[in-house]
């Protein structure tokens, strides 16, 4: 009994090992003063830590628990650059600039923490093979940051800005929104953004075009929406 007891912990632990993530953590700019920073008040062991956590939060958010249902990624890499800008992501690679580091006033810690949640989005979101609308895919990677509580206090309030795919803060607050209307509306927008993009997307799933919904959603905090002209 004890036996089969211990041959199916090592199955599981074998099972957990092929599935399980790798994060590797490498500052590339420890001759610099932001370098320097990183590695004293975030360290690469919290780094790591904090992109598992983040994969995980993000599989759940996004309903991603199996693995037919999300990227094929063995590995994600972070690189802390000296460069400008704040942090960006190509495929399963994520820069995060030194520099960022080094200046930010405040909780750097809670504020990496939730640049690295962000920037785990793009790893894990998907985009339509290129046709989600560039504000919606930065709307989804801060709508996962809110749910995480790592939302910065500049942010916009609920209820403001210009358009609903204006990006980021704006089009966060918006998906909250959404969600409210639908529990699992987010993870349902993001699994038919596989292989495509419609706007229609909206329609499906809560009844109304995206221009009504954010009509609706400026009215709820008593702003009027404005027409925008270009
Ligand atoms: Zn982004």
């Amino acid at each position: 009994m004890i036996k089969q007891a211990l041959c199916f912990l090592v199955f599981l632990h074998a099972f957990h090992q092929t599935h399980a993530v790798q994060y590797a953590v490498t500052n590339r700019a420890l001759t610099t003063s932001g370098g320097v920073a990183f590695r004293d008040k975030i360290g690469e062991q919290y780094a790591k830590q904090t992109l598992d956590s983040a994969t995980q939060f993000i599989w759940r958010i996004l309903q991603q628990s199996n693995p037919a249902d999300r990227k094929n990624v063995q590995r994600v890499s972070l690189f802390v650059d000296d460069m400008d800008g704040v942090a960006y992501t190509s495929g399963d690679q994520i820069h995060l600039s030194a520099r960022y580091v080094g200046k930010y006033n405040g909780d750097v810690k809670k504020e990496i923490s939730g640049v690295l949640y962000h920037e785990m989005v793009h790893v894990w979101q998907w985009n339509g093979n290129g046709r989600v609308p560039g504000g919606l895919i930065e709307g989804i990677a801060d709508y996962v940051r809110l749910k995480a509580n790592y939302a910065p206090s500049h942010w916009v309030k609920p209820g403001q800005g210009q358009k609903w795919d204006q990006g980021y803060d704006v089009t966060a607050r918006f998906l909250d929104y959404c969600e409210s209307l639908r529990s699992g509306f987010v993870a349902q927008l993001n699994k038919l953004s596989r292989s495509g993009y419609s706007d229609q997307y909206f329609v499906q799933l809560l009844g109304k075009p995206v221009d009504q919904l954010w009509r609706d959603y400026k009215a709820k905090y008593g702003n009027i929406a404005q027409e925008t002209y270009s």
